[in-house]
């Protein structure tokens, strides 16, 4: 008797593991594990959802065509070259469905974005790591990883979990280093929070050439990570792709009128960027104080390196956890000595430095 087989490939793909949300014995804890808003969802958004709630059994509007136009009109673009996903995640995986076969690859950067090489193994593609300098992409060793069966080079801009980022000229000069028919995929799932002039979350690039598509979700400086809702922008050829690949009805009608009113909500996501304005920094200064390393970041988290031994990052994990304190372990992107923070709510950042200065200074 033999059973189901998956395809080749898929038994070696790790799951997945998102951020915990909840620890055994712990009754509230502090979620800094998944880079979502600590302000929440903005009160418009969770008014579109409450009213959507009677509509439930309609169908959605397979287009999503106010987001699409929402979005245009919001960043000045044409609503044809807009797709609307359920997450950004989804785009990830249209994406290698639509542009890689067996035996093709990826290019990514050594610590990228974990859902490239699932949903390329997925599809049976390769996946090509480029070394970096100083946990930042290298568009040189991007470049020069591209070989016949490239079919997609991702890049997290600023990238998850790193922190780090390339300004607009670099990713520009990785375009321009790349094959016509490599489609470069900008995941700018983070651009919200980036304030320095430098840098551009992808959409001159994407007007200007057929190879580059930008993604962004609702998940982070949006508060609806629960919803489901992204989005990209790109090519009308690529596009045109994407939504022969995808399910007729992949965006649900909550997300997409949650995401119509979150949109509109200035204000909101102008205090979530302020906020994480000062607590990032702040952040950042009292682990440095504590004697801890911090890659600079310009997105909504931290990577925090620890010392090896008993105060590595599995103990110190391990530590916060019993003080129900979550963060996010790295192990899996190859970081065993590191753990990742998101800025929190005052109290919670406090409540986690707090809780650091006691487990370094604890005797092991
Ligand atoms: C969180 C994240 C995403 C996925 O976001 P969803 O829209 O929730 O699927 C994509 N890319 C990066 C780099 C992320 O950190």
């Amino acid at each position: 008797m033999s059973l189901p087989e998956p395809q080749p490939g898929i038994m070696a793909i790790k799951p997945y593991r998102g951020g915990a949300h909840s620890a055994e014995g712990v009754e509230r804890v502090i979620t800094l594990s998944a880079n979502e808003s600590p302000l929440g969802p903005s009160p418009k958004a969770v008014a579109a959802v409450r009213a959507m709630a009677d509509h439930a059994h309609r169908y959605p509007d397979g287009g999503a065509t106010a987001l699409r136009e929402a979005l245009a009109a919001h960043y000045g673009l044409e609503a044809d070259r807009i797709i609307c996903s359920n997450g950004s995640d989804e785009l990830i995986s249209l994406l290698c469905a639509a542009y890689v076969g067996p035996g093709d690859e990826i290019v990514m950067s050594r610590h990228g974005f974990l859902m490239y090489p699932i949903a390329a193994t997925v599809c049976g593609g390769k996946v090509v790591m480029a070394p970096e300098n100083e946990l930042t992409a290298n568009v040189d060793a991007l470049i020069a990883a591209v070989s016949d069966r490239t079919r997609i080079c991702f890049l997290a801009n600023p990238n998850n979990p790193t922190g780090t980022m390339l300004p607009s000229d670099e990713v520009a000069r990785l375009r321009d280093g790349l094959p016509e028919r490599v489609l470069l995929v900008i995941d700018a799932a983070y651009a919200e929070y980036v304030t320095r002039n430098d840098y551009s979350a992808g959409m001159d690039l994407v007007a200007r050439h057929d190879n580059v598509i930008m993604t962004r979700t609702f998940s982070k400086i949006y508060g609806l990570a629960g919803l489901r809702i992204g989005w990209a922008y790109g090519a009308p050829g690529v596009i045109e792709v994407l939504h022969r690949v995808r399910g007729p009805f992949n965006t649900n009608a909550v997300a997409q009128a949650a995401a119509i009113a979150a949109l509109a909500d200035v204000a909101h996501v102008d205090a979530a960027r302020s906020h994480n304005d000062i607590w990032r920094p702040w952040l950042e200064r009292e682990f440095r104080a504590l004697g801890l390393e911090v890659t600079p970041s310009v997105g909504n988290f931290l990577l925090v390196h620890f010392p090896g031994g008993d105060k590595g990052a599995q103990a110190a994990d391990a530590f916060l956890v019993k003080r129900g304190i979550l963060l996010r372990d790295m192990q899996a992107y190859g970081f065993d000595h590191a753990l990742r923070v998101t800025v929190g709510l005052e109290e919670e950042n406090r409540a986690l430095v707090a809780a650091l200065a006691d487990f370094l200074g604890a005797k092991g």
